[in-house]
């Protein structure tokens, strides 16, 4: 089943149950200046929630599928990317909310109903978390759903408590996991496993074995119920709201791994496209066939290459096509930063396979082809979206060679390959330059060093940045310029000349 199909499936199930169809919200949440991103399919009921606003229409049942990006602020997933088979800075949370209206059994009923019935993954595959606390919601999920006692995990507030902040709606959540190891062995899954969990013993139901089997990827969560139950007083005291509400959130990349029988979301239908552009591209494979698995990639000159660069550039292709389409614009601050961040990890990956020239660009082609009809904004600002891609890219190539040859000076690769001590620290000043002169944004110098087992002296460099920021802010002053890179104003606003300044990187942006 194609990620399309489930995500009409999921809109069609819930609107056949009562609930009006809402459009996806921009990316840039709308007046909210404490979230960097729209990270969960409530941040656009935010205000119906707190009983700011009334539901839209009236209506008290809704449902979506939420454009999302967790890479920054509270929920920041980048440097799993790539790394994990279920982490994306960018996808879509397939969501159903109650603003008041039904509360814990239907909203178990229809998320089970759904699950098992509609896409028919066999119950005995699937286990569930609850609150530890929430003894109403495990006794749902044995009277509605048939769930046997031993696949009901009761866990702590970490896991399974929901708070929107220190005060206000909260409440306990209920979470749908699938069991990786057994789905694959009934309906015979390509052997595209990363292997941990193969090993994991089958049919241990205890606590510590779904827990870490949860860790290494066998028992994968889909599917978040949360349940608004109290509001939080200052002292801490939960009052119980007199109409609770459900906000429920599931990953569609995740879904769609299950039901396309892979155990990785990038080997799904919503990134082949995607990496086999990349394969494109670049000219070497990526070295996963279906029903045989994932093998060694090796570049050209035949080095050994790791394969998770292809499944970084289709993610990050993703988030970048997405956040220029709403509006976001690099820049060296807040939600700008975190764009032009995501978009130099991706040159610094193409430029690991071997590229020395703009290389997403060619992937945010094919995402804005693939995704249009769904995102029409993608293909509103197509022009747009690539000229700033491809703008950005060549402005860090420019740099990424002298900054990766000053890096290999500051941090050479050990002669020993697997050595894990510790080999250095690279100082703050020398992280500052690699930022100032090369564009290395602090977190891939980082995460650079780290590979090399070098720690860098983050609180250095942030010394050595804000004596730079001091600098330049009396500089301005003195010169009187009123205009800066700060994170700005939504480019569909703009002129048509300077929204081509900007993808030419001159025009800056207004200061406010
Ligand atoms: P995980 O524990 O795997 O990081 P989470 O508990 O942080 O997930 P929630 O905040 O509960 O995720 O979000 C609801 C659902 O959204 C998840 O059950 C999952 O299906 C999906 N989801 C969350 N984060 C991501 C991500 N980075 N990429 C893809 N899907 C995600
Ligand atoms: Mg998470
Ligand atoms: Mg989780
Ligand atoms: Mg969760």
């Amino acid at each position: 089943m194609n990620a399309s199909e489930i995500r009409s499936r999921f809109l069609a199930f819930f609107e056949k149950n009562g609930h009006a169809i809402r459009p996806s919200s921009s990316l840039v949440p709308a007046d909210d200046p404490t979230l960097l991103f729209t990270n969960a399919g409530m941040v656009q009921f935010k205000k119906v929630f707190l009983g700011m606003e009334e539901a839209p229409d009236g209506k008290r049942r809704a449902t979506t599928s939420q454009k999302c990006v967790r890479a920054g602020g509270k929920h920041n997933d980048l440097e799993q990317v790539g790394h994990t088979a279920r982490h994306h800075t960018f996808f879509e949370m397939l969501g159903n909310f109650s603003f008041g209206d039904y509360f814990k059994r239907d909203a178990i009923k229809f998320a089970w109903e759904f699950i098992t019935e509609d896409l028919k993954i066999p119950r005995e595959h699937l286990r569930v978390t609850v609150f530890h606390e929430d003894d109403e919601a495990r006794q749902l999920w044995k009277d509605v759903a048939d769930v046997p006692e031993n696949r009901i995990y009761g866990l702590g507030a970490k896991d399974n408590f929901w708070q929107m902040a220190d005060t206000g709606p909260c409440g306990p959540c209920t979470e749908i996991y699938v069991d990786l190891a057994k789905l694959a062995a009934d309906w015979a899954f390509p052997a595209d496993a990363t292997g941990e969990w193969t090993n994991t013993e089958i049919e241990d139901y205890s606590l510590d074995a779904f827990v870490e089997g949860a860790e290494a990827g066998r028992f994968l969560e889909i599917w978040n119920l949360v349940f608004m139950q109290f509001d939080r007083q200052a002292d801490g005291t939960l009052v119980p709201l007199p109409k609770p509400s459900v906000d429920t959130g599931a990953g569609l990349e995740r879904i769609a791994a299950v039901m396309q029988g892979v155990t990785n979301n990038f080997h799904t239908d919503l990134f082949r496209p995607l990496i086999a552009k990349v394969e494109d591209v670049v000219g070497i494979g990526y070295p996963y066939r279906p029903g045989v698995g994932l093998g060694k990639a090796y570049a050209k000159d035949g080095q050994e290459i790791d394969p998770a660069s292809f499944r970084v550039l289709a993610d990050h292709a993703r988030a970048v096509g997405f956040l220029l389409a709403d509006g976001v614009f690099p820049s060296n601050e807040g939600r700008g930063y975190v764009l032009r961040r995501i978009l130099r990890r991706a040159v610094r990956h193409a430029w690991l396979l071997g590229r020395r020239e703009p290389t997403l660009v060619h992937v945010v082609e094919v995402l804005i082809d693939t995704m249009r009809d769904l995102y029409p904004e993608l293909h509103v600002r197509r022009k747009h979206i690539l000229e700033t891609t491809r703008a950005e890219e060549d402005r860090f190539l420019t740099t990424i060679d002298a900054g990766m040859s000053r890096f290999e000076e500051l941090a050479p690769a050990a002669s020993t390959q697997g050595s894990t001590t510790m080999r250095g620290t690279l100082s703050g000043e020398d992280a500052f330059r690699l930022y100032d002169t090369f564009g290395f944004p602090i977190d891939l110098t980082d995460l650079m060093a780290r590979e090399r087992g070098y720690l860098v002296d983050i609180a250095g460099f942030e010394r050595s940045l804000q004596a730079q920021r001091k600098q330049s802010q009396e500089d301005r002053k003195s010169r009187q310029i009123t205009v800066s890179a700060d994170d700005f104003a939504d480019p569909t606003h703009w002129t048509h000349d300077q929204q081509h300044q900007a993808a030419l990187g001159r025009f800056v942006g207004y200061e406010t």
